[in-house]
């Protein structure tokens, strides 16, 4: 079983506290690791490090930046099967995704690297003769990133790149249920000699350790991907010093499928929306609104496909299509949400339980609900399981107007050949994203937003790299 320690100013170190937390295999629920519990006095520590560093750091040449983020991406192709296996291990994500989670985060070092030529200010008209005005943009200071289980590799590099390239330093809290594969990353990387202090990672839990790094002083911007919950701690903690917050959180992502679709492709991308990763992806179609007129046919498309989905270990050779939940209280919670959907009324079509045929695991079934309406739980809460509420509509503002009946607004789909349909549905739906014809996955050139409750400011693109960069205004006069 692994140890680790934490890593602050250019060590690992140990923490000032003896609390310890493990992480378990879900699939097997072994104990795989130990690390830190963590203290506040780390979490101060991590940030006086980084907020020391940064100040070199800055100076250095974009350029010379991104030569270690370029590093960091070839350390993680030649480490690919490695760093695969301890996350398909620590999470229970099959490794065919594991894997690409693996290159997608190589991918986004790289394309961050990218941005080191391409950073741009302004010069704006005076009003004044031999005068110009310059807009520069700056690195914001200390960037903390604090991570969730889900995504936890790439959503490291989703706020260490972006940050580092632009001049920042980082800060990174990985989540306490599946924080290795970041772990064993930092042992990777030591030898490529960052600077002392630029980056650095707390291991602890979010009330005392996230509350700490979000609270301080010397922190220029907090970058949390998580549940509402904890973006609401992170905006209070934050509002102490009115430090920045870019907050990516919880989703309940309604697909629109219209009577004109492409059922089949529609089918598909909705079913492996709701599979992929065991439905614990945050952009991913949580509510399914279908046309009356297709309701029964589209169901039993819907009933084939959630019947053939293979559920295994993470590492089975059979190339499952997902694996465990990652936790007991995320096994327990879907369990309690369908309970309480069936008491309300929903239908069970395919799955609606734990599932009962592995001796070891937090496995539950893929589940398909029927009977279900826009005022029931199953339709307005998060799941986060592979569980898919099937709902209808007679007309598409119909269909809309429940979409839109919801706390968050991170993700969106339409399913449609009438291209009027589609571009009413686009400008209607109050989403940072919509998806048309295709399944939910966003892209790194793009940018993650969501509306709501699922958050305020957004990751990758141009947008998401100017969230690490803060403006100033030179008049600069001449004779
Ligand atoms: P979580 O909120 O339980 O934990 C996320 C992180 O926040 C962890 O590192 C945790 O320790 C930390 N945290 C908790 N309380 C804190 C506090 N008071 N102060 C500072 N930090 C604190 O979320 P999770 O269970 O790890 O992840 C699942 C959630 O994340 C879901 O709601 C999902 O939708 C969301 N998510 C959103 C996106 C997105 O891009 N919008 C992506 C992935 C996951």
């Amino acid at each position: 079983m692994k140890e680790f320690k934490q890593y602050i100013n250019g060590k690992f170190v140990n923490s000032t506290s003896s609390d310890v937390t493990e992480v378990l295999n879900p699939c097997t629920e072994e104990v795989i690791s130990i690390i830190p519990g963590g203290s506040i006095a780390d979490a101060q520590a991590a940030v006086d490090a980084a907020f020391h560093a940064q100040k070199d750091w800055r100076k250095l040449a974009a350029i010379e930046r991104a030569k270690y983020l370029n590093q960091m991406a070839d350390i993680i192709r030649d480490n690919r099967v490695f760093l695969a296996e301890t996350l398909a291990t620590e999470q229970a994500k099959v490794m065919s995704l594991a894997q690409v989670e693996i290159d997608v985060t190589a991918e986004y070092f790289d394309y961050s690297a990218a941005w080191a030529r391409r950073i741009e200010g302004e010069i704006i008209q005076s009003d004044n003769q031999k005068e110009h005005l310059f807009l520069h943009k700056m690195p914001i200071g200390v960037a903390v990133g604090i991570l969730p289980w889900n995504f936890p590799f790439f959503v490291m590099a989703r706020k260490m790149a972006p940050a580092l390239v632009t001049g920042n330093t980082s800060v990174i809290k990985p989540s306490c249920i599946a924080p290795n594969t970041v772990l064993e990353f930092f042992k990777l990387i030591e030898k490529i000699n960052l600077p002392a202090g630029v980056i650095n990672y707390v291991c602890g839990h979010g009330a005392t350790v996230g509350n700490s790094l979000s609270s301080n002083s010397k922190t220029g911007i907090v970058s949390l991907t998580g549940s509402v919950f904890a973006g609401q701690k992170v905006m209070e903690a934050a509002a102490l010093n009115i430090t920045k917050v870019s907050l990516e959180l919880g989703g309940k992502a309604p697909a629109i499928v219209c009577a004109d679709a492409d059922l089949e492709l529609a089918a598909t991308a909705v079913v492996n929306s709701r599979i992929n990763f065991s439905g614990q992806i945050c952009n991913c179609a949580e509510r399914l609104y279908v046309e009356e007129s297709i309701h029964d046919q589209f169901l039993d498309m819907l009933k084939e496909k959630m019947s053939a989905v293979k559920v295994e270990d993470a590492f089975s050779e059979n190339n499952p299509d997902m694996s465990a939940q990652v936790s007991k209280m995320q096994l327990d919670k879907i369990a309690e949400m369908v309970e309480f959907a069936k008491k309300e009324g929903a239908e069970v079509i395919v799955g609606g339980g734990k599932d009962g045929s592995k001796d070891k695991g937090y496995y539950f079934q893929p589940t398909l609900l029927t009977n279900v309406n826009n005022n029931m739980q199953i339709a307005r809460d998060e799941i986060f399981g592979p569980v898919l509420p099937v709902m209808t509509f007679s007309t598409l503002d119909e269909a809309i107007a429940m979409a839109n009946d919801c706390e968050y607004g991170l993700t969106s789909s339409i399913f449609s050949e009438n291209y009027n349909k589609i571009m009413h549905a686009s400008m209607e739906l109050e989403f940072g994203e919509t998806y048309v014809n295709r399944q939910h996955f966003e892209a790194i050139q793009g940018f993650h937003a969501g509306w709501k409750k699922s958050g305020i400011g957004g990751a990758d693109g141009k947008h998401g790299m100017e969230e690490y960069l803060q403006t100033k205004v030179v008049y600069s006069q001449y004779r």
